[in-house]
């Protein structure tokens, strides 16, 4: 089990997903699980501050969870939401989403099954501190505010970063931190084949290589 953490657009889900097929594992992102109860209360026209709205209508759809081709795949209702999780309205409203408790402690019991399925990289804000605290191979990827804005805008997404690091960071239930044994990397200057080749190299350090194979 690999835990990526890291803030809004380091570039942790392209690392993430190529450090999986490096090793063959599986790529689960914790995030689109986020917003995708967050594109569920938009579709109710429910406010993303309304906590108890949020979680009636969360209690009382049905959710499936799987892995398929080496990824996570997801339905809510019967309908897969990955199209529209990158919409602008969701990018606007699931940091208040994620800050909901209850929210928050269905998508962990969650997201900690797939470990019975397959080794896993997941990606997320708290995977290496609360999702799987005991886990030793844990990195948290940062690059400076100027660096993620110009990605996101190459990426042609309207997304407040200054807003969502903001919120994620200062929320009372599992905020932002780096746990005290992850490994940072500041990706501003490195591609990022060059900083999956660091978690490689961290990973041979601790002791994966003959078992991962890694050259
Ligand atoms: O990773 P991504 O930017 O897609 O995550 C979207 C939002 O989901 C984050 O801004 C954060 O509010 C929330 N999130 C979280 N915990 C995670 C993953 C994402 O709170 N493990």
């Amino acid at each position: 089990m690999i835990a990526i953490d890291g803030p809004a657009a380091s570039g942790k889900s392209t690392v993430a997903r190529k450090l999986a097929k490096r090793l063959g594992f599986s790529y689960v992102n914790s995030g689109a699980l986020y917003r995708g109860i967050a594109w569920l209360t938009s579709e109710h026209h429910i406010r993303p501050t309304d906590a108890g709205a949020v979680c009636g209508q969360m209690r009382k759809s049905v959710f499936s969870f799987d892995l398929k081709g080496k990824e996570m795949v997801f339905s809510v209702n019967g309908v897969n939401p990955e199209p529209h999780l990158r919409d602008e309205e969701v990018n606007r409203t699931v940091s208040a989403i994620s800050a909901i408790a209850e929210v928050r402690e269905f998508l962990v019991a969650h997201l900690r099954t797939f470990l019975t399925k397959d080794d896993l990289v997941m990606e997320g804000r708290d995977i290496g501190s609360i999702v799987f605290p005991d886990t030793p191979y844990k990195f948290y990827i940062d690059a400076s505010l100027e660096v993620r804005a110009q990605r996101r805008a190459i990426q042609g997404q309207r997304d407040d970063l200054f807003f969502r690091d903001r919120a994620d960071s200062s929320r009372r239930s599992s905020p932002l931190t780096i746990a005290e044994d992850a490994h940072v990397i500041d990706s501003s200057t490195l591609t990022i084949d060059g900083v999956v080749g660091e978690i490689v190299g961290r990973l041979k350090m601790q002791g994966l290589g003959e078992a991962l194979r890694l050259d």
